[in-house]
């Protein structure tokens, strides 16, 4: 039989009205005729619970613990979701990721997935089994120890079931009804799209938009997977939601097709450091063995052999780049001060259109001086352009710019 990709995120799975939702959705599909593996996160907020709790109690925590701790949400509701289907007499069985097993890296807190071995769920599809309800968001390492994706990592897992499966779709019902312009929240002018390009939607997911976490994305067009995000609150049909899809299939966009936004970054300055072969080498090597995932660097010009070297993180890796930072101070590296500046957002605007259209940049950054917000930092690629902004603008930006590409208008 075909087999389809269901998954639900945390707000689909919230308590147990929305679980029994949630299954009926999927008891439609099994009517239709269809196998289907349902990928489940954990109840909404959970994961942020979870992930609290080990804060407080370590802040530069071992990675291993932090996965035993934060993958436990999935488990639950994979558990609550089996159950729920067999009282509607839909044969459902639920695994825990090792038990597939969805064999990862290593890495724990940023694991990838390296296989995932069909043979054991599609047994149990030959014996009955309808409905394979799998926690997302976890693996099983190298190692032997349970590994988690990072965070909306259950995205991720229900694209890599869907190759592996080779499934003939994986639907992310989640609460929006698909990818918009920008983020729904921000803005009510934010518009449906009705499709995105893969590279679009991977750069607005690497972003920041947190509609689909970005290696899902990467799975998706890798391995052709038929990719569509929509609605677990309203009937739908098969043509519902957004579809990401290859370029050649949008026939119109525009120049920019979205704007996205990542609120929480810092930004650090290591004043005075040698200006010589090596340097960056060193500050951005301590970085990454401490597991910080620097996005954007800018290095002034010297003066008499110093510079100052600026780069921005996500906000919660700040206390491992301290650490570490000062770990080297007077050793590996020199340096007079190092700023952290955690009060800063990254807005970026995106589109395909821009590879053969000039003048978005210019117009970005008119808009948002003509808004009197100020840009930190800029970064750009042939498709994106992006800006870091005090965080109290944040909100504005999204909007001003918005508003300047038209964007509630399709081409
Ligand atoms: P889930 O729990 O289902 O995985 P997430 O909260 O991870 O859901 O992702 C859905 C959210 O992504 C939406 O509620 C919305 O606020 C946010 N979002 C950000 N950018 C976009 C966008 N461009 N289109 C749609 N949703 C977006
Ligand atoms: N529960 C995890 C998180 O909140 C994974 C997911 O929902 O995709 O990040
Ligand atoms: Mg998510």
């Amino acid at each position: 039989m075909p087999v389809l990709v269901m998954k639900f995120g945390g707000t689909s799975v919230a308590n147990l009205d929305r679980i029994r939702r949630a299954a009926k959705r999927v008891g439609v599909e099994v009517a239709k005729g269809y196998d289907v593996i349902v990928i489940v996160s954990a109840m909404s907020g959970k994961t942020n619970e979870l992930v609290g709790w080990v804060d407080e109690i370590s802040p530069l925590y071992d990675a291993r613990e932090y996965d035993a701790v934060v993958s436990s949400g999935e488990n639950v509701t994979a558990g609550l979701m089996a159950l729920t289907l067999q009282e509607m007499d839909i044969p459902a069985r639920s695994w825990q990721g090792w038990q597939v097993p969805v064999m990862t890296t290593d890495t724990h807190a940023a694991a990838r997935i390296e296989d995932i071995p069909p043979a054991n769920i599609m047994a149990k599809f030959g014996e009955g089994m309808r409905v394979a309800v799998v926690a997302g968001f976890q693996g099983i390492g190298q190692d032997g120890r349970i590994t988690t994706l990072g965070r909306g990592g259950s995205d991720t897992t229900a694209v890599a079931f869907a190759a592996a499966f080779d499934a003939e779709r994986c639907d992310i019902y989640t609460d929006v009804d698909g990818v918009y312009t920008t983020d729904p929240r921000i803005t009510a002018k934010a518009r449906k799209l009705d499709k995105i390009a893969f590279e679009e939607m991977l750069e607005l997911a690497s972003l920041g938009a947190k509609v689909l976490q970005t290696r899902s994305v990467e799975l998706a067009m890798r391995y052709k997977v038929k990719l569509r995000v929509l609605s677990s609150f309203e009937e739908q049909s098969d043509e519902a939601g957004t579809l990401v899809c290859d370029e050649e299939e949008i026939m119109e966009s525009n120049v920019v097709s979205g704007v996205a936004y990542s609120r929480d970054e810092a930004k650090m300055t290591l004043l005075s450091v040698a200006d010589r072969p090596g340097i960056a080498s060193t500050i951005f090597g301590c970085l990454s063995e401490a597991g910080v995932n620097v996005d954007m660097i800018v290095q002034n010009i010297s003066e008499e052999g110093r510079t100052d070297m600026t780069f921005s993180l996500p906000i919660d890796q700040v206390k491992r780049a301290e650490a570490a930072l000062t770990e080297i101070k007077g050793k590996a590296l020199n340096y007079a001060e190092l700023i952290t500046d955690p009060g800063v957002s990254k807005v970026s605007v995106v589109g395909i259109g821009m590879r053969s259209q000039s003048g978005v940049a210019a117009k970005m950054f008119k808009v948002l001086s003509d808004e009197g917000i100020n840009i930190k930092v800029i970064t750009t690629s042939e498709i994106k352009i992006s800006v870091l902004i005090d965080r109290k603008y944040m909100e504005l930006a999204v909007q001003a710019l918005h508003d300047a590409f038209e964007l509630e208008k399709a081409a």
